[in-house]
C-alpha cells in the first residue's frame, strides 16, 4: 500500500540554486528508507517538501491520497499533525523535562502554550511516561532536557516525534550530532519503535554504513538528483 508518492519535484530557490531536478519515488506503508548523499546534494530540502516547509517549484506529492503541494490552512495542518519531525539538533524545549517534551508532540505546541502546563491530566502525562519507556528513558522522564546526554535527547525527540500518532516519521541528520555509539543506540531504538507501530520513516543520514544496517530500502540522492533507488544489498559501491 503507497503512503508517498512523490512525481518530479523540483526546488529551486530564489537565488537560482537547483536544490531538486525532478525527484520522483513512492513509499509503501511501513518501510524504512534511508536517504543518503553527500552534503548540499539536496536530502534537507526533499524532506522540507513533503511537509511544505519549503513548497517545491514544480511536482507533485501525494500523502495518504492527499495533494500535498495543493494543501493550505487546515488541510495542511492537518497533513503536518500526521507526520513527525525528528531533527538533527533535537529542538527540544530544553529547561522543560522529557515528559514534558513529549506532551508537547502528543497535543501540539499551540495548545502546550495556550493551555499552560497545567492542563495536563495525569492520563497524558501516563502516555508520555509510556513512550520514554518504548525509547528506554523510563527513569529520565523527569529530568530537564539539557540534563541529558545527545543519545538520550534525541531519544526524546523521537518520542515526542511518536507521540503525535503519526502516519509518517521524518529524521533530518538525527545521529549527525551524535557520537558513533550514541548513533547506533538512536537508531536501534528508531527503528524499533517504527516497527512496533507499522510506521513508515524516511531517515537521511550521510553516513552509508548506518543506511546500510538499518535500512530497508535507500535513495541516494546526488546534486538534486536520485542516483540509487534499492536495498541495502543492492548498494555496492555507494553512491
Ligand atoms: P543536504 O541536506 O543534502 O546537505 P540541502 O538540501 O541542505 O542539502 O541543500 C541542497 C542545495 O540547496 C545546496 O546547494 C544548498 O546550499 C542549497 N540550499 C538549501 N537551502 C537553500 C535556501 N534556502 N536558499 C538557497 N539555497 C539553498
Ligand atoms: P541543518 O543542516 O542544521 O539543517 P543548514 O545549514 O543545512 O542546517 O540549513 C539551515 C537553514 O538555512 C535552512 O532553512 C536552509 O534552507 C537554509 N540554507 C541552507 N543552505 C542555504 C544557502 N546556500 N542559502 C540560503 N539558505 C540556505
Amino acid at each position: 500500500e503507497t503512503l508517498l508518492e512523490v512525481k518530479n519535484v523540483t526546488m529551486v530557490f530564489p537565488d537560482g540554486t537547483e536544490a531538486l531536478k525532478g525527484i520522483n519515488f513512492t513509499i509503501k506503508k511501513g518501510e524504512l528508507v534511508s536517504i543518503i548523499g553527500p552534503s548540499g546534494a539536496g536530502k534537507s530540502t526533499l524532506m522540507r517538501s513533503l511537509n511544505l516547509l519549503n513548497k517545491p517549484t514544480e511536482g507533485s506529492i501525494s500523502f495518504e491520497g492527499e495533494d500535498v503541494i495543493a494543501a493550505k490552512g487546515r488541510q495542511l495542518r492537518h497533513i503536518r499533525r500526521r507526520i513527525g519531525m525528528v531533527f538533527q539538533h533535537f529542538n527540544l524545549v530544553k529547561r522543560s523535562p522529557a515528559y514534558l517534551n513529549v506532551l508537547h508532540g502528543r497535543l501540539g505546541y499551540v495548545s502546550t502554550i495556550k493551555g499552560g502546563l497545567g492542563r495536563f491530566s495525569e492520563a497524558d502525562t501516563r502516555g508520555a511516561l509510556e513512550i520514554l519507556r518504548r525509547v528506554g528513558l523510563e527513569d529520565q522522564a523527569f529530568k530537564r532536557a539539557d540534563e541529558l546526554s545527545g543519545g538520550q535527547q534525541q531519544r526524546v525527540g523521537i518520542a515526542r516525534a511518536i507521540a503525535q500518532s503519526p502516519s509518517l516519521l521524518l529524521a533530518d541528520e538525527p545521529i549527525a550530532s551524535l557520537d558513533p555509539s550514541s548513533s547506533e543506540n538512536v537508531m536501534v531504538y528508531l527503528k524499533s519503535v517504527c516497527q512496533e507501530d507499522g510506521l513508515t520513516s524516511i531517515v537521511n543520514l550521510h553516513q552509508v554504513d548506518f543506511a546500510k544496517q538499518f535500512a530497508d530500502r535507500i535513495i541516494g540522492v546526488k546534486a538534486g538528483e536520485i542516483v540509487f533507488d534499492g536495498t541495502p544489498r543492492e548498494l555496492t559501491d555507494g553512491i
